[in-house]
């Protein structure tokens, strides 16, 4: 029931109608019987939309497209790994003294990507390849240096793929290295064998012998080639889907600072996703 004492939590982007956001943190309020409600916040012009979600004293927001990077000087505080990522993907508010409503800007989806690897396997001191250079790849490039990952970076644009590589102050591989690398993780955080080409692939297959845990951050669909072919040659293999949903229980976390009922989560998911595949 939504009355009086309702707390607000939404996610702000532009568009957002097709954000699983709210379906996966609406099931997990109602299942903790929590007064709450998570709207989508559709907005462009980003000033206006943080003051009114201040007035308006919203307990959490999630940041999404075309946000996670021109919300960043508008925030009181930035997480260390978020400033370091370059973006964020969760706020949250503490009202001071003062009255004032005080945000600070994180992101959860490097948080999302850590715990998805860490059910397969134990992250310090593993190596891993990540093949991407863009927004996604920086979060997990970022959250694996910071639980203790040896990182290595490829990407199709190599200047590009170079810079992260410096920022991160870890190797560069080209194209003809990766033929002779060996590492305990392969992470694909491009978006090859997203839907509609879910035929292609972001490594060569026999390639993927020389790793033991893939993951995808792919979701749709949730089994992309690049898992079956990995699975097919005895990897174990991770979907994009978890990082998902570990993302938005992270957040759950930062909100409310209670662990979020996870398996309710990942029904709404693969309920939405199913639904958006129809
Ligand atoms: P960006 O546009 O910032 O980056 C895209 C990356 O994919 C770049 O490295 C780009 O390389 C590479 N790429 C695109 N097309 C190709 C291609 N044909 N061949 C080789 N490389 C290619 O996107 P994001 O980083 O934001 O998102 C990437 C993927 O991650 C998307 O599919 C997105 O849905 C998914 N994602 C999943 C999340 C999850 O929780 N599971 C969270 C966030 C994103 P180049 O630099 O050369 O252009």
């Amino acid at each position: 029931m939504i009355n009086g004492r309702t707390r607000l939590f939404g996610i702000l982007g532009n568009p957002v109608a097709h954000s699983l956001s709210p379906a996966l943190h609406n099931a997990a309020f109602k299942e903790c019987r929590i007064n709450a409600v998570y709207v989508p916040l559709a907005a462009s012009d980003l000033e206006a939309a943080l003051a009114g979600i201040k007035a308006f004293s919203f307990a959490g927001v999630s940041v999404t497209v075309p946000h996670k990077v021109a919300i960043m000087p508008l925030l009181d505080a930035i997480d260390p790994v978020a400033e370091k990522i370059g973006a964020v993907n969760t706020l949250v508010f503490k009202r001071k003294a003062d009255g004032r409503l005080h945000c600070t800007g994180l992101n959860t989806d490097w948080i999302g990507a850590n715990a998805s690897l860490a059910e397969a396997i134990r992250l310090s001191g593993a190596s891993a390849l990540i093949l991407g250079a863009g927004g996604a790849a920086r979060a997990v490039a970022f959250g694996l240096q910071e639980a203790g990952v040896r990182v290595l970076i490829h990407n199709r644009s190599e200047d590009r793929g170079r810079k992260l590589a410096t920022q991160l102050d870890c190797p560069y591989l080209t194209a003809n290295e990766l033929h002779d690398l060996r590492a305990e993780i392969l992470v694909n955080a491009t978006s090859v064998g997203m839907e509609p080409e879910t035929d292609a692939i972001p490594l060569e297959a026999d390639l993927l012998s020389n790793f033991q845990v893939v993951m995808d951050i792919v979701y749709a669909p949730v089994e992309t080639r690049l898992l079956r072919e990995a699975a097919a040659r005895g990897c174990k293999t991770v979907p994009g889907t978890n990082m998902l949903l570990y993302q938005a229980t992270a957040q759950w976390r930062l909100w409310l600072g209670e662990e979020a009922p996870v398996e309710v989560m990942r029904a709404a998911l693969t309920e939405g996703l199913s639904r958006q595949q129809e």
